[in-house]
């Protein structure tokens, strides 16, 4: 599909500020055999690895890698990171010694990893094998009954991230269209969050274009390695410019529906990002008009639902099990915050009337 032209990315007088994040990120397929010598140049001497479950032979592979510096291992996690489970591998770490932890994951595993950097003095080494992009920031997030809370902290930064394509050719389409949407999310929220730049909007923009790019291509051949690494690549972008931007709106939508009515984090996005995005891309439209030629499309909300619905991802959020009452239950809840478009509960309503219909925007 000829894309359309994008325009100049160059800032104008505005001025801007923007933090880089210090980390190293080592991507190729085949690179989890860089796990110990990477961990070798930092200087640990005790790892402890911390696993997902469809990650086992991963993180066995990362065992014998490690030799004498294995300390110890966490298989399973949790998602959301439960208090309970986030204080059992506290108390491992210590138990073990652990100066480091390497996650092998997606962001439940690499956000276990965060709890334990977050208390202890251990670094993070991040081997992710989803797309959700937690091993670029510097948040964390801990669940104690059905309250979630979370914070920034540099501590939590992975030190490392090795990112393999390999690991990711069996994720399944449907966790693979889901972790997508929520990358895709970070993209595109990315532009318009109080802390937008247009350093972060570089990542964000090249983030999408390699996120849809590699979804439409692994749609029909979910192995192709070429694929998953654009996938992984997107991932990387996103998170980065999560990590730099931060959260607005939409993902605050997201977390209000997850926490209160246990909906699915990474499904969530797709049914709501179209509907932010329609009420609030045009308050930025330059950043409007680059991420539209990086999705090859002239309609920004159109464009994110035509391609969710193309990946099967639901795109309504009846769907995912809320009520119609708990819509407006939720619009009535939901806090304002900053936002390029006043948030009032007539907007959240409107956005959440259609994310919960799945109307096209
Ligand atoms: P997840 O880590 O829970 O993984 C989803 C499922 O996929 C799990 O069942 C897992 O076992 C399986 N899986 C993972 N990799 C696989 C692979 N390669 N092959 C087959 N199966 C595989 O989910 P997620 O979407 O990666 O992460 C969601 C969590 O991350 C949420 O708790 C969210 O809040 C958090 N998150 C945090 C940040 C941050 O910056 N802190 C950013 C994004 C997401």
């Amino acid at each position: 599909m000829p894309r359309p032209a994008e325009p100049d990315a160059t800032p104008s007088g505005a001025g801007f500020v923007h933090t880089f994040l210090p980390g190293r990120v080592v991507f190729g397929a085949g690179s989890l055999s860089r796990v110990a010598a990477e961990v070798e140049a930092l200087g640990v001497r005790r790892a402890l690895v911390v696993a997902t479950n469809s990650a086992r032979q991963t993180a066995d592979a990362v065992e014998h890698q490690l030799g004498s510096r294995f300390a110890g291992r966490i298989d399973g996690v949790a998602q959301h990171v439960p208090t309970e489970v986030a204080e059992a591998a506290r108390a491992k770490a210590r138990e073990v010694g652990a100066d480091t932890v390497v996650a092998i994951g997606g962001g439940s595993a690499i956000g276990l990893a965060k709890a334990i950097a977050l208390t202890a003095e251990a670094r993070i080494v991040a081997v992710p094998t989803t797309y959700a992009g937690s091993e670029m920031t510097p948040v964390w997030g801990e669940t104690a009954g059905r309250s979630k809370t979370t914070g920034t902290d540099v501590r939590v930064l992975p030190r490392v991230v090795v990112y393999d394509p390999e690991l990711t050719k069996d994720l399944p389409l449907k966790v693979t269209a889901a972790s997508v949407a929520n990358a895709i999310a970070h993209c595109v929220e990315a532009v318009w969050t109080p802390k937008a730049d247009p350093i972060t909007e570089l990542s964000a923009v090249e983030g999408l274009r390699a996120l849809s790019e590699g979804l439409r291509e692994v749609l029909i051949e979910p192995a192709n390695t070429d694929a998953r690494g654009k996938l992984l690549y997107g991932a990387c972008l996103a998170g980065s410019a999560l990590a730099t931007a931060g959260t607005g709106l939409h993902h605050k939508l997201c977390h209000l529906l997850g926490g209160t009515y246990n909906l699915p984090h990474a499904e969530t996005h797709a049914a709501v990002l179209p509907q932010v995005t329609r009420v609030n891309a045009s308050s930025v439209p330059p950043a409007k008009a680059r991420l539209e030629a990086a999705l090859g499309t002239t309609d920004l909300a159109q464009g994110l639902f035509d391609l969710f619905r193309s990946a099967k991802v639901p795109t309504s959020l009846r769907e995912l099990g809320l009520t119609e009452a708990q819509v407006a239950e939720a619009a009535a809840k939901f806090k304002p915050t900053d936002n390029p478009v006043p948030v009032t509960e007539d907007l959240v309503r409107d956005i959440l009337t259609s994310a919960w219909s799945g109307t096209r925007p």
